[in-house]
C-alpha cells in the first residue's frame, strides 16, 4: 500500500494559545489540564455532542448559537475588516460557543493550500457560517472567486450577512443546495459561476462526511478540475472521512498526490483530526 506523506502542521506550536480576548487566565485554568485546553468542561461542546445527530442532518446545533454568531460579529468586529471579523469569529468560537468551523489552527493549513495553489476558481463545500470562505478570501489572488455550497438555508442567510460585513460579498457566492441534489446545483454552477471544463482551481470540502468521495467524484465526472488543481479536505480523523481516505491512498501517485496534516479539531487541542491535501495528477 502507498504511503501518504505526512507533515506536521507548520503552524503546530503557535496554536494553542486562544486571542487575547479569549477567556480570562483564571477561566482558562478551569477548561486547561497541563496546558491543554479541555473541550469536554466547555458546555457549549457538550451541548454539541448532545446534538451531534442533529447538527450532522441539518447543520445547526439548535440552541441558536450560529444566529448569535452574526450578532456577536456585528458588536465586536470593525466593519469591512477581513482579518478582524475572523479574529472575532475565533474569539467567540472560544470564548461563547464552541463552533464546527475549520478554525483557526486548521485554518492555517487552508490558507498555505490556497496561497500555493494561486487559485482563480474556487469551490466549498460547506459553507456553514462563512469563516472558511474568509479565510480562502484572504488567501486568494486578487480577481479570484468563490463559490461556496451549503446546504442549510438559515445558515446560508448567516455567512452572507458576515461575508457582507468583512466587505467581501463580491469575492464569495454562498449557493443553497448540495452537488448531489439532482444537477440543479451542478447547473447553476455552470450556467451562472462560470464552472467549465478545467475551471476549477481549488476545492474546500468540510460538508456532510459521507458525501465527500461521491462529491469528489461528480466534480471529477464534470471536468472541472485540472492537472495541478488543489483539493483540501477537513475533518478526515474527526469525526472522520475513512472511504475518502482510502479512496485517495489508492491512487496516490497516480491520479492524486495527497499530503495529510496532523492537528486538531477546532478550537481546542485534545483530540486530533486530520486535513488532507490533494493534487489532482490528471487522468
Ligand atoms: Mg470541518
Amino acid at each position: 500500500m502507498t504511503t501518504f506523506a505526512k507533515e506536521e502542521s507548520a503552524t503546530e506550536t503557535s496554536i494553542r494559545r486562544p486571542p487575547a480576548s479569549a477567556p480570562s487566565h483564571h477561566a482558562r485554568s478551569l477548561l486547561e489540564i497541563g496546558g491543554r485546553r479541555m473541550p469536554f468542561m466547555r458546555w457549549s461542546f457538550i451541548r454539541l455532542l448532545l446534538s451531534l445527530r442533529r447538527l450532522m442532518r441539518v447543520w445547526q446545533v439548535g440552541d441558536g448559537r450560529e444566529e448569535r454568531l452574526a450578532g456577536y460579529v456585528v458588536e465586536n468586529a470593525h466593519e469591512r475588516d477581513l482579518d478582524d471579523v475572523i479574529r472575532a469569529i475565533d474569539e467567540y468560537s472560544y470564548s461563547r460557543s464552541y463552533m464546527i468551523n475549520v478554525g483557526d489552527e486548521k485554518g492555517a493549513i487552508l490558507d498555505e493550500a490556497v496561497r500555493r495553489a494561486r487559485p482563480s476558481q474556487l469551490l466549498e463545500l460547506g459553507t456553514y457560517c462563512g469563516y472558511s470562505a474568509l479565510r480562502m478570501c484572504r488567501a486568494m489572488p486578487d480577481g479570484a472567486r468563490l463559490v461556496s455550497i451549503e446546504f442549510n438555508a438559515a445558515n446560508a442567510v448567516i455567512a452572507r450577512r458576515i461575508l457582507e460585513y468583512a466587505g467581501v460579498s463580491d469575492r464569495v457566492a454562498v449557493l443553497v443546495g448540495t452537488l448531489g441534489d439532482g444537477g440543479l446545483t451542478i447547473a447553476s454552477l455552470e450556467a451562472e459561476h462560470g464552472f467549465s471544463a478545467g475551471s476549477l482551481d481549488f476545492v474546500f470540502i468540510d460538508h456532510d462526511k459521507s458525501a465527500y468521495v461521491s462529491d469528489l467524484e461528480l466534480i471529477l465526472s464534470r471536468g472541472w478540475l485540472h492537472p495541478g488543481s488543489v483539493v483540501v479536505a477537513d475533518n478526515v480523523k474527526f469525526p472522520g472521512a475513512p472511504d475518502y481516505r482510502a479512496y485517495l491512498k489508492e491512487c496516490q501517485d497516480v491520479r492524486w498526490r495527497t499530503i495529510e496534516h496532523e492537528a486538531h479539531l477546532e478550537y481546542q487541542s485534545l483530540l486530533r483530526d486530520l486535513v488532507l491535501e490533494s493534487d489532482y495528477l490528471g487522468g
